[in-house]
């Protein structure tokens, strides 16, 4: 600024000196024109800086090789570099593994293919402090084009220390989860059993107690659960099972559900007539449980002897299911926090209805989540329709819908996709297309299978494999079938395996057999399928007397005693209070059943999820737990339950759809 300074005096005296003083004027002008404006840009500049080094977040700009050009004070805060250590240096100096491999690749593939995978988004990765120290931070990268040229600018922004705090918040709500779920299950548990008369009569005051000690109980259940779902939704840990629904049958399903507490209110449920077959894609469960939380407000707000009805209807490509009462109504002034967390119209400590306020906000976020829409109209006094509408699913073949585990309002039950095999079968049998047949209808049931032709082949095999059962031709090449199940039954290995015989003569030689061979069945050719699996069915079940035995994996004494009591002249219940003793129960006792938690105190339930696949026949296992588990373990077992989330009914009723689909039928 001195030297424009000096060099304009220099030219000022030499054209004043030339008597050219309009000219020197006019130069003298523009010259303080240019000082005014070069100062003022020089301050917006010292201002900008001064800004971008107070920031919090960490400002680097580079060039499009990697190399820094510039960084703002945070940065040095952040990383530990001081200035002059980042300068020109790459990128990569700031990033841990893997990002640092993939930084050149990302940069090069940028320019070949214009391809922006990072730049304009928001990403969470993790950093590397000059002290060798990896945090995790959430980058946003833009791109600049300065004079001509490509240039990045990255803002990171330090999250440690809010996954930190995330951290700690995820595992007291997990210990919360744990700590109430549990009592409280067995609490209702026992409540429920003392409620029902199982336990013996007790007296008409008592039991006006209990009762009053159960609805209190249930209500407790409801705050957890809905605290637990509110909670799970905002970490945006919703997880939606999306699959193709039918939505007439969902709400006849969940109005058979609710139906209970709709007559605790004296209200009745309706279907409206015309209702057409309309398939949604969506999580079955979490639409119950917007049913239930819709259906039940419905009823809770409805005078005594009102109608809750319920339509199902198509408007532009989209399901509107609908649920209107004539009940209080709500007024205007509520609309816009209806939808809100804890938002009660009447949130006084007297109010007649009991609740969380927590229904809606939850149902909504699960509409939400499906990408669908909730409203509702009322008027006050007069009644309220709540709706949500969901897009149409077209699905090109339509196939019979899975039947559902029972469950209630809410998330109850979760059906596992493990493929089960019913146990390994021995084929003896010399006709090759009837063994081929006999394999494919017993693979169709899930039965592992395998053939042989003649009796010695068979023998070999029983010597070297553990089956479940034996069909047996009697018409073989060299040794017939009677005599070679004599031969198996003389043979302490032999003495037990079911045996069934599969021939054209099977009736014929029924009465002359003695019953010291002890056949299951005797099937005669053509074979009838249907007798076939009967007979497999009993095989497997070893014998029509046997008892049902379960093993409960629970380290929770109380939860224990309210299973034992709950299963008392249903099933044989052994316990295991570790994963150690579970496992050597496993290894040597023989199951039906496997009810396994998975907080245990030398351990995870989950880890013995593996060991028990391993079993021959398989042996279905229920998750009971107070977590919630993930899809990819629930498709390892045949349901996974959340304590506090089902009743007493529906526990029994999962324990006994799975005995009975593995051959018991005695719970
Ligand atoms: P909760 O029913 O557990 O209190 P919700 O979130 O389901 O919580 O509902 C919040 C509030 O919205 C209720 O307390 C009630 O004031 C109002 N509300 C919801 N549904 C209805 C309805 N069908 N009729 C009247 N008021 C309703």
């Amino acid at each position: 600024m001195t030297a424009s300074f000096l060099f304009t005096g220099i030219i000022l005296l030499f054209d004043w000196k030339n008597q050219n003083w309009l000219e020197s004027i006019l130069l003298l002008f523009i010259v303080a024109i240019f000082l005014f404006y070069r100062k003022q840009s020089l301050a917006n500049e010292n201002h900008l800086h001064a800004l971008l080094d107070n920031v919090s977040d960490a400002i680097i700009t580079i060039d499009a090789k990697g190399s820094i050009l510039s960084v703002n004070n945070a940065v040095e805060h952040m990383f530990g570099y001081h200035l002059s250590e980042l300068l020109n240096n790459n990128i990569k100096k700031l990033m841990s593994a893997p990002y640092k491999e993939l930084h050149d690749s990302y940069l090069s593939n940028y320019q070949k293919t214009g391809q922006k995978h990072i730049i304009g988004k928001t990403r969470e990765v993790d950093a590397l402090r000059r002290n060798g120290e990896i945090f995790e931070v959430e980058l946003w990268v833009h791109e600049l084009n300065y004079k001509g040229s490509v240039q990045f600018m990255g803002v990171i922004r330090d999250i440690s220390e809010r996954k930190h705090v995330d951290k700690i918040k995820t595992e007291f709500i997990s210990t919360v989860s744990h700590e109430l779920r549990t009592p409280l299950t067995s609490i209702r548990g026992s409540l429920g059993m003392l409620k029902s008369g199982v336990l013996g009569k007790v007296p008409e005051k008592a039991d006006r107690m209990i009762e009053l000690a159960h609805n209190n109980t249930e209500r407790l259940i409801n705050l957890v659960n809905d605290i637990l779902d509110v909670e799970k939704i905002q970490a945006g840990k919703i997880e939606l099972k999306l699959e193709s629904i039918n939505i007439t049958d969902l709400v006849k399903q969940s109005m058979a559900s609710n139906d209970a507490y709709a007559a605790s209110c004296q209200v009745s449920l309706q279907l409206e007539e015309n209702t057409a077959n309309f398939q949604v894609y969506a999580d079955n469960q979490r639409l119950q449980q917007v049913m239930a939380n819709l259906i039940s407000n419905a009823a809770k707000f409805s005078p005594e002897n009102a109608l809750v009805s319920i339509s199902i209807k198509k408007e532009n490509e989209l399901v509107r299911v609908s649920v209107s009462d004539h009940g209080t109504g709500i007024p205007e002034e509520y609309r816009n926090k209806i939808f809100q967390k804890f938002s009660q119209v009447d949130s006084t400590d007297t109010r007649q209805k009991g609740g969380t306020g927590l229904g809606l906000n939850i149902t909504k976020a699960i509409i939400d989540h499906h990408g669908g829409h909730i409203d509702y109209s009322s008027e006050e006094g007069k009644g309220s329709t709540f709706f949500f509408e969901l897009p149409e699913y077209h699905v090109p073949n339509l196939k019979p819908t899975q039947e559902p585990l029972p469950s209630a309002a809410g998330i109850v039950t979760t059906i596992g996709k493990k493929v089960k095999s019913h146990g390994h079968i021995l084929v003896l049998e010399d006709e090759k297309d009837i063994a081929t047949l006999l394999s494919l209808l017993l693979e169709q049931q899930n039965f592992k299978v395998t053939t042989c032709s003649n009796s010695n082949d068979a023998k070999q095999l029983l010597e070297e494999n553990q089956f479940d059962a034996i069909t047996v031709d009697i018409r073989l090449p060299e040794q017939d079938g009677l005599s070679f199940v004599k031969e198996v039954r003389s043979k302490e290995t032999g003495k037990c395996i079911p045996i069934i015989i599969i021939s054209a003569e099977a009736e014929l030689n029924k009465n002359k057999t003695p019953s010291a061979l002890r056949i299951i069945d005797w099937i005669d050719k053509p074979i009838n399928t249907e007798h076939l699996n009967k007979a497999l069915q009993q095989a497997i079940t070893k014998s029509p007397n046997h008892q049902t035995t379960i093993l409960h994996i629970e380290d929770n004494s109380d939860l224990i005693e309210m299973m034992s009591g709950l299963l008392a002249n249903k099933a044989v219940v052994i316990h295991a209070e570790s994963v150690q003793s579970a496992k050597e129960k496993i290894a040597s006792e023989t199951f039906d059943l496997i009810i396994l938690d998975i907080g245990l105190p030398d351990g995870s339930g989950l880890d013995l999820i593996p060991l028990i696949n391993e079993k021959k026949p398989l042996v279905p296992i229920i998750i009971f737990s107070a977590q919630v588990v993930e899809a990819d373990i629930i498709n390892q077992v045949d349901a996974a339950l959340v304590k506090s989330k089902i009743s007493n009914e529906e526990l029994v009723d999962v324990i006994k759809k799975l005995t009975l689909s593995s051959g018991n039928n005695n719970v």
